[in-house]
């Protein structure tokens, strides 16, 4: 640098990491903090500044978070600052449904019980799991937060962002979901497709206890989930064919409920509309690899699946707890956490997951949202022969909880 002055500019832009994760959703935060908790530095940058990513006010937005990865935040000191705030999930009940004409004979019943770990999952509304990431992170010594900064480039090992400043890293994580710039920067194609469906999403409250049941109804338009939040609320993932969903958005919060009342039922007694509606267009998108030279994909940035079995993020957070193995083994063994070696460990240990988990939840979709009475009579069936046998239903119920293959370490008890 020939100029001593613009050498110093230079230095002041530029931040120098052990790791630079692109996204603070929700599996870059999570990554960051048990990554920080092992000794390494760790950058997060994000497009959005932090208050519009921790929001008070309740949007409506909830998820499952599996059994899993409740262990997972419990095992990096997060879950103390949800747990208050989460529902168990106690039992599934599984229909083949049909608007008006109430669900069919058959089901599926999975009880908690039957496992000894405990409940399958917990509802958790999308704000205090944001919330509690985010002061997480404010609180941790070698974690950076760049908010409000757009990557717009990456080479080997550094990131440039819209604001001229630079990144350094060992190691580039691509956090930055379904449309990951990381993968397209780094010549990583995509597969994936459409459904034609869109996700409407919103939580309600209701007049008669859930018991901590969560309810699937599979209807010939998109299946229906009824996700059992603390109190008498509930959170629906209502999945419906992109022009029904469109009329359904542009409905007032009265006939919206009108709408919703014919899928979802009277169980549950009257209904009102707590906090937004909002929509999400399904499909399917899986990066062909996971890994390039010093770059590495977690959550929707590697895999974006139908929300069908609620499984999305449950396999980001496996992939957070499957990479802070594969590092942290690494780091001790004095390896380059970078190398083609250690990144592609991780590799292997997640695509085979990954790609089966997108398998099932694309034929799930497809077999379900069917009105076809051949098609009907086989899965009406199946559900009846599952129902029946202990040891079918016990390995759903593993399965949902996330307790299923070779678990990494802070998913295990
Ligand atoms: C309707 C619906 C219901 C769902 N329900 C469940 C459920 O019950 N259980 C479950 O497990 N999963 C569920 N999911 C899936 C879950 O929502 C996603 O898997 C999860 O939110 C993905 O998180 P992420 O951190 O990987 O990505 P995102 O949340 O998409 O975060 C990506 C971040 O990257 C940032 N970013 C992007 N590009 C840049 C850039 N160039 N520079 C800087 N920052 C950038 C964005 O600002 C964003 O904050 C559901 C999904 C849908 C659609």
């Amino acid at each position: 640098m020939d100029n001593p002055a613009s050498g110093r500019i230079l230095r002041i832009m530029n931040t120098d990491t052990d790791i630079a994760i692109v996204g603070g959703g929700l599996n870059g935060p999570t990554l960051a903090i048990a990554l920080e908790q092992r000794g390494l530095n760790v950058t997060v940058i994000d497009a959005l500044p932090a208050p519009k990513r921790g929001m008070r006010d309740f949007d409506g937005r909830s998820y499952a978070l599996a059994h899993a990865s409740m262990r997972l935040l419990r095992g990096i000191d997060l879950w103390d600052a949800i747990k208050d705030h989460t529902q168990p999930m106690l039992e599934i009940k599984v229909t083949d449904g049909r608007a008006g004409t109430g669900p069919s004979p058959w089901m599926m019943h999975f009880d908690h019980t039957e496992i000894e770990e405990g409940p399958m999952g917990y509802m958790c509304q999308d704000r205090h799991l944001r919330q509690a990431l985010l002061a997480k992170m404010d609180g941790a010594a070698r974690i950076t937060q760049m908010s409000g900064e757009t990557v717009v480039a990456q080479s080997s090992g550094q990131l440039t962002l819209a604001s001229g400043k630079t990144v350094t890293a060992k190691l580039i994580v691509g956090a930055d979901g379904r449309a990951s710039g990381t993968a397209e920067r780094a010549g990583i194609k995509r597969t994936g497709w459409g459904y034609g469906q869109t996700a409407i999403v919103c939580a309600v409250e209701h007049e008669l206890p859930h018991g901590g049941i969560a309810h699937q109804f599979f209807m010939p338009t998109g299946p229906l989930a009824i996700l059992p939040l603390p109190d008498n609320c509930c959170s629906i993932v209502w999945s419906e064919t992109e022009t029904r969903a469109t009329k359904i958005m542009a409905i007032d919060d009265t006939d919206f409920l009108d709408a919703l009342r014919p899928a979802f039922g009277s169980f549950l007694g009257e209904l009102t509309l707590v906090g937004k509606r909002f929509s999400y267009p399904l499909g399917l998108t899986i990066a062909n690899r996971f890994i390039a030279d010093r770059v590495v994909l977690i959550g929707d940035a590697a895999h974006g699946v139908h929300p069908i079995a609620g499984q999305g993020l449950n396999a980001g957070l496996r992939d957070v707890a499957a990479l802070v193995d594969v590092l942290s083994d690494a780091k001790a063994r004095g390896e380059d956490i970078a190398s083609a070696a250690v990144l592609a460990r991780y590799e292997q240990w997640r695509r085979f997951d990954t790609a089966t988990l997108a398998a099932a939840t694309d034929t799930f979709n497809k077999l379900f949202s069917n009105d076809n009475p051949l098609l009907r009579a086989v899965r009406d069936m199946g559900m009846g022969v599952i129902n029946a046998t202990p040891r079918l239903r016990r390995t759903f119920i593993r399965e949902a909880a996330g307790l299923t293959g070779d678990l990494p370490s802070l998913m295990r008890s």
